[in-house]
């Protein structure tokens, strides 16, 4: 069956490394993750990955603490590194070949972002794990996430996360509320939609790279989506 996304990035959260505990990495989670990540790879996708830190920290949060914002955002980019790591360890493991980029430069442990080197090892069939952040503080991982999409030509970003899509209201708390199939970015926009912060939604919006959410958790989604099946929700 055809791709419908021959190259495309996935953003993972730190949140989606954690799994129940909420905070830290759960390596069962990381396994399983990197499981549907090593199906999509086999089929010839090129993927690359964008990961979070939120489950170590999040420099808003330490900053509200007390932290000095800009030192807690490198904290923050570090814990991307962290996370980096342990899925690049586990990928590896099950046979994937990849390579840790990062934003912030630590050659002992990973290379230097250098665009053409990451498209070079995308046609190597090499998965790339971009880390760092966008080695900016203020920024979020959601940004570094379209950042690097653009700059390596994806598709499409991928958001996994643990609910199925954008609904009309909280599924948690409001039994009613629908699943939305499709949007464009002015729906989401002006219905308010939280896709992803304002400055990643507003550059894939300026770019009109499109965005899917889907669920992570549910094995088999991440191969649905990149084949175009309807899954989630896509806003483009
Ligand atoms: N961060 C940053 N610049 C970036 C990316 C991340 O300063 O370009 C910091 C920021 O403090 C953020 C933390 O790293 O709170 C972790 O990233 P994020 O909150 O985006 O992770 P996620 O929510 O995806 O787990």
């Amino acid at each position: 069956m055809a791709l419908a996304y021959p190259r495309a990035l996935l953003k993972v959260s730190g949140e989606a490394l954690a799994g129940e505990k909420g905070v830290g990495v759960d390596f069962k989670v990381v396994e399983a993750l990197a499981d549907q990540i090593k199906t999509v790879h086999a089929m010839g996708v090129q993927l690359s990955l964008v990961v979070g830190g939120g489950n170590i920290i999040r420099g808003t949060a330490a900053s509200r603490d007390g932290l000095d914002r800009v030192n807690a955002d490198y904290m923050g980019m570090l814990a991307t590194v962290i996370n980096a790591l342990a899925m690049q360890d586990v990928l590896e493991k099950l046979g994937v070949h990849t390579r840790v980029m990062t934003a912030i430069r630590m050659e002992s442990l990973a290379e230097p972002y250098i665009r053409r080197r990451a498209l070079r090892h995308m046609e190597k069939g090499r998965l790339v794990i971009f880390a760092g952040g966008t080695g900016n503080p203020y920024f979020s991982t959601d940004t570094a996430a379209v950042l690097r999409a653009l700059e390596v030509e994806a598709e499409v970003i991928l958001k996994g996360t643990n609910v199925d899509g954008i609904f009309t209201a909280d599924p948690r708390k409001e039994p009613s509320a629908r699943l939305i199939p499709e949007l464009t970015f002015q729906e989401a926009l002006v219905k308010g939609y939280e896709v992803m912060d304002r400055s990643a939604f507003g550059l894939c919006q300026t770019n009109q790279l499109p965005i899917v959410v889907f669920n992570m958790n549910s094995v088999g989604n991440l191969d649905r989506v990149l084949r175009g099946e309807p899954v989630g929700t896509i806003v483009q």
